[in-house]
């Protein structure tokens, strides 16, 4: 069996854990990328693709022997339409692209969770706090801005429509900007074992918001979210209970609205407040680049395993584990 994955993103974790766990790792990347990853000796074969469509073509014909593992740059490399035209399967469930690619929905379904999100204003009219303004499919970040009353926030709006940024403003999205610290919990959701696991934290590093406070107070400068890297963290344990029951109410709700239900590795992702509330304004239903920084296992991945557990090898045990129980359809979609 070959594990397949695109090369970004999460990709060299992904091939590692695989290789580890006995599979055959394939990597599709773009052609200028391949001397890059030709230097890992888990990757069996790189394959570099010219286009999109030849990178497709390439995935389909593991349609009978492979199982392709998406991640964060998936849909962004190879296109939504495309992602569509993969007929191997895809370790996951792949109804949940939908609703990852629409941020109403999304918050939608952190809602129905009972999970607390951050207030939500569908009118710039009705701002009446701090609030941050998101982008649709914005790569990492890119054109958030953060307003402190409504008249900066629809300032900011004309400017992101004059620059053709967005149609209209129906397709940003405007969130209460809840001041704590971020923190984003990695899960593990396991059909065979019929268990939740927490896999791992971490903390985004984001340029420049990051970088202000080597600032003097008085020069100021606007704040931009722009992802460049992660950085580790654990969590105090009196928290883990409530962010375990969020997991297990977010993969009980997934299983009602996105049949089949959440299958494997997704993160949600928090701002912690000094009232110890965790407030979860995103999540992601499959592997985040998060979890790279877990190559040999995280703080949390080793009190379930005993052994170094990445994210990427979680993923190749679970497909182990459900090869020797004859349900691997049950993990594939
Ligand atoms: P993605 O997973 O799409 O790359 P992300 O998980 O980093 O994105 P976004 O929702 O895109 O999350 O937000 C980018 C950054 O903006 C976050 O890392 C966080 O620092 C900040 N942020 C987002 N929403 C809020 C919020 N409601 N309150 C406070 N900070 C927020």
């Amino acid at each position: 069996m070959y594990i397949l994955t695109i090369g970004s993103h999460s990709s060299l974790q992904i091939l590692h854990g695989a290789k580890k766990e006995g599979f055959r790792t394939v990597l599709v990347t773009p052609e200028k990328r391949v001397k890059f990853y030709t230097q890992f000796a888990f990757i069996d074969e790189v394959y570099g693709y010219k286009n999109e469509d030849e990178a497709v073509e390439y995935i389909n014909s593991f349609a009978n022997n492979g199982i392709l593992i998406p991640h964060g740059s998936l849909v962004e490399y190879i296109g939504p339409e495309r992602v569509n035209k993969i007929k191997t399967k895809i370790f996951g469930n792949r109804n949940l692209f939908e609703w990852e690619a629409n941020q109403k929905k999304k918050m939608s379904l952190l809602k129905n969770a009972k999970i607390k999100i951050p207030e939500q204003f569908e009118n710039p009219e009705d701002i009446d706090r701090l609030v941050i303004v998101k982008l649709p499919g914005a790569k990492g970040g890119r054109g958030y801005f953060i307003a402190r009353n409504k008249n900066e926030a629809k300032e900011g709006l004309n400017k992101l429509l004059e620059q053709k940024m967005i149609r209209s403003i129906d397709e940003v999205i405007i969130q209460e900007y809840v001041v704590g610290v971020p923190m984003y919990f990695q899960f593990f959701y396991s059909i065979i074992l019929n268990r939740l696991e927490i896999i791992g934290i971490d903390i985004r590093y984001e340029t420049n918001i990051d970088g202000l406070r080597r600032l003097p107070p008085d020069i100021k400068v606007d704040p931009t979210l722009v992802v460049i890297g992660n950085i580790p963290a654990v969590a105090r344990e009196s928290l883990l209970p409530t962010v375990y029951e969020y997991g297990e109410n977010f993969v009980n709700t997934v299983k009602e609205l996105v049949p089949p239900g959440m299958i494997g590795p997704f993160c949600l992702e928090s701002v912690v407040t000094d009232q110890g509330d965790i407030v979860v304004f995103e999540f992601s239903g499959r592997i985040v680049a998060g979890t790279n920084l877990y190559v040999n296992g995280s703080p949390y991945s080793w009190l379930y395993w005993d052994e170094p557990m990445s994210a990427g090898r979680r993923i190749g045990r679970e497909i182990k584990l459900a090869i020797n129980s004859n349900k691997l359809d049950q993990v594939l979609t």
